[in-house]
């Protein structure tokens, strides 16, 4: 199928509240905006680098969300539009988005990366690390930030037992956190679920997915 009729097929079957981001990694901008004239506004990079470069050549209407794990010398090139950052996880990392954000007189949007893995190689703070850091005063000082949720990612296995866990346990973060209420943490996003996974993890509760190969075809790494 072509990348508008993935599209259309993932957009038709999700419920109102569920936020389709793009996942358009190592894709070329001829087949973003195929997305984009099918009504596409948001897509997910996980390179800096490359979301800066397609940002620079693409309609200004698009919301760019950075869905990798994020280099803090990086930030900077990305704070002038990036719309939501999704794989926060760490204070400091918050206290540069904040420190780029005042330098442009933004607030940017940010999830706190939650480890729900049981995989070593996935990035995250503990539900505990989050809620100290959201409830600290260094934190409350931030005032160009803002965090508006979680985001997860599950092991890489074929066991649906186990990503639905996984899942839940984002979910039940989320239910916790949510109670955290200050002038710059408002939790409403739940991140979860991606080409493989994400009816299990709207089934779980996720209100955003992030899907790549669904819309674009497989990625080439060369
Ligand atoms: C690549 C990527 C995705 C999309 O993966 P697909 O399996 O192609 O849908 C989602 N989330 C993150 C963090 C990614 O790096």
């Amino acid at each position: 199928m072509s990348i508008p009729q993935n599209l259309n097929h993932i957009k038709s079957s999700l419920p109102e509240h569920v936020t389709l981001v793009a996942v358009s990694k190592t894709k070329p901008v001829p087949d973003l905006m195929e997305a984009y004239n099918a009504g596409q506004r948001i897509f997910g990079e996980n390179k800096i680098q490359e979301m800066v470069e397609k940002h620079d050549i693409m309609p200004k209407d698009i919301q760019w969300h950075m869905i990798g794990h994020v280099q803090r010398n990086k930030v900077k090139y990305m704070a002038p539009f990036v719309s939501l950052i999704h794989g926060v996880d760490n204070f400091k990392l918050l206290n540069e988005i904040n420190r780029q954000a005042a330098r442009y007189r933004r607030t940017i949007n940010c999830l706190l990366q939650i480890k729900i893995a049981e995989e070593d190689s996935k990035f995250g703070m503990t539900a505990t690390e989050a809620s100290e850091i959201l409830q600290s005063e260094a934190f409350s000082e931030l005032q160009n930030i803002k965090v508006v949720g979680v985001m997860g990612m599950a092991t890489f296995t074929d066991d649906t037992a186990q990503i639905q866990k996984e899942f839940t346990s984002l979910k039940n973060t989320f239910d916790v956190l949510k109670a955290i209420e200050t002038p710059n943490c408002k939790l409403e996003i739940i991140s979860m679920g991606m080409s493989g996974d994400y009816k299990l993890a709207i089934d779980c509760g996720s209100t955003m997915i992030r899907v790549g190969s669904s819309i674009f075809g497989e990625r080439n790494y060369n």
